[in-house]
């Protein structure tokens, strides 16, 4: 999708996001510990590099499997509508799981993947954002662990897109439009 000429201001650099995701290993192993295997669930497409850099923080036997909702389009406001493009490969029920989201924003999104995923009866489930947006909060849901808060501002970066591009920027930024 063609768009506006922006620029992208760095907002948290590669270096920053990887001190904290050690802090949030040590919180999730400590939350988990003594679980036989861990099931990590990323959130398609966002969350895919936050998953590869947490899971290899977390000293835990884990499994990792993926889930596809879609909100957004490819503009840069929510749909509020919440499609599962891709379901779990895996079965979690009576499984520790550990779901993890790029950014909570209005919160559709995590809280309709939450209900989804209790349906299926896991033994403990808990969620993990890497960034969140507190004050663009419309329905009544927040992640247990959280990464970052920040502003309301459009952010892209370590895996998040602006209409599928610069997911491979190593820092986060927000795009200013030109
Ligand atoms: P929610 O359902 O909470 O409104 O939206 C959650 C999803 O919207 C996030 O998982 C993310 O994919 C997308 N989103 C929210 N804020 C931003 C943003 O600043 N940039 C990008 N690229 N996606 C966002
Ligand atoms: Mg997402
Ligand atoms: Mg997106």
């Amino acid at each position: 999708m063609p768009t506006r000429p922006y620029v992208i201001d760095e907002m948290i650099s590669a270096k920053t996001i990887a001190a904290r995701i050690e802090d949030l290993a040590r919180e999730i192993h400590d939350a988990f510990e003594g679980t036989d295997k861990l099931v990590v669930v990323g959130l398609l497409r966002g969350s895919f590099v936050f998953i590869a850099d947490l899971v290899r923080e977390l000293d835990l036997p884990v499994e990792v499997d993926f889930l596809e909702a879609s909100s957004y389009g490819d503009g840069t406001e929510s749909s509020r509508e919440v499609k599962i493009m891709k379901d779990l490969r895996g079965q979690i029920g009576g499984r520790d799981v550990l779901l993890v989201e790029d950014i909570v924003d209005t919160g559709f999104t995590l809280k309709h993947v939450v209900g989804l995923l209790k349906a299926r009866k896991p033994a403990h489930m808990k969620t993990i954002a890497l960034l969140n947006k507190q004050s663009r909060r419309e329905v009544d849901i927040n992640a247990d662990w959280v990464g970052f808060e920040i502003p309301d501002e459009f952010v892209v970066g370590y895996g998040i897109d602006f209409a599928q591009r610069n997911r491979n920027l190593p820092y986060i930024g927000k795009v200013r439009f030109t």
